[in-house]
């Protein structure tokens, strides 16, 4: 009988009703000594070792369910090298970089990072799609993901290798937002059974949140230059130095002026000095500062301060 309980449930539901997600839903949930857990009206029914039944409203759980899968991971998770974002492939996706080089203070000697530098430029020499994914999301390589937000423009008909071609031409735009992640690939996949249980529901997946929320800091970014005629006044520098274990959090510093990006050492401040920030501060600061009128530069592409960072990251 236990058997046959584990089993009412479908791919998407066994995804959306995990003891994770239900714990998450429930902080006081008992996620030991299940034997099954099945759909009972709007409710789920969990069944313990003991034959004893706890009866949960489905709807937290969706709600845990869906706030986890689109949540937002901090601003270095998909930075490539150079903390490069996203890189235009074709098909109207994009190379999304795993921030191996940011995970870890000797990140950047990883196989993972060293690939990415090797392969950054060069992704768009790839032109089959099973091809680079291989590439990207090969065990050895885990470079990162494709990723299309706006959907995939695939050729509208085969093109000839051999021919001249524009292939922008033949294209036609699939509106669906497309990941190549497994998370996404499982509700693509069962995306009836989901529909079925959350009413409108579209993939989504930690990638997708990640990249729109860098593409809109891009649009403000250059929104915010714009404003400023393209020479802003106020700029702001940033460093970060990766955690060096994985028990700490790594370093994010910030300096400002009103004096203009290239201005000498003295014209520049730190930001709330008696305050540490972290990975986890910087979309937030981002934001932050460009909503007062500050355009972010990375400190790294302003050499007059390279000699008070080093002491600032120590
Ligand atoms: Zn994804």
């Amino acid at each position: 009988m236990t058997q046959s309980i584990h089993n009412q449930l479908n791919s998407a539901q066994e995804l959306i009703y995990s003891r994770s997600n239900i714990r998450r839903a429930f902080t006081d949930f008992d996620e030991t000594d299940i034997c099954g857990i099945h759909r009972l009206d709007n409710n789920i029914v969990v069944v313990r070792n003991d034959g004893s039944e706890q009866v949960l409203p489905i709807e937290p759980i969706h709600t845990a369910y869906l706030s986890f899968t689109s949540r937002l991971k901090q601003f270095f998770s998909y930075l490539g090298p150079n903390y490069r974002g996203p890189s235009l492939w074709r098909n109207n996706a994009y190379v999304l970089f795993k921030g191996w080089n940011y995970s870890h203070a000797l990140g950047h000697t990883t196989i993972h990072a060293q690939m990415q530098k090797r392969w950054a430029d060069k992704f768009t020499m790839v032109d089959n799609q099973e091809a680079l994914l291989s590439l990207l999301q090969s065990d050895q390589a885990d470079l990162g993901h494709l990723i299309a937000p706006d959907g995939l423009m695939m050729p509208a008909k085969q093109v000839d290798i051999n021919s001249d071609i524009d292939e922008t031409s033949t294209q036609v735009p699939a509106a669906e937002p497309y990941c190549s992640c497994g998370s996404f690939k499982r509700q693509l996949e069962n995306l009836d059974e989901f529909q079925q249980e959350i009413t409108g529901y579209q993939p989504t997946c930690i990638h997708m949140t990640w990249f729109k929320k860098y593409r809109e800091l891009l649009v403000k970014r250059t929104q915010v230059r714009d404003a400023c005629n393209g020479t802003p006044e106020k700029c702001v520098a940033w460093w970060y130095a990766p955690p060096e274990d994985s028990t700490n959090k790594g370093k994010f510093v910030v300096l400002h002026t009103k004096s203009g990006a290239q201005a000498p050492v003295h014209h520049w401040r730190t930001y709330k000095p008696n305050e540490s920030f972290t990975e986890d501060h910087v979309w937030d600061l981002f934001f932050n500062m460009m909503d007062a009128g500050y355009v972010p530069f990375p400190g790294s592409s302003l050499p007059q301060l390279s000699s008070i960072i080093k002491k600032k990251k120590a």
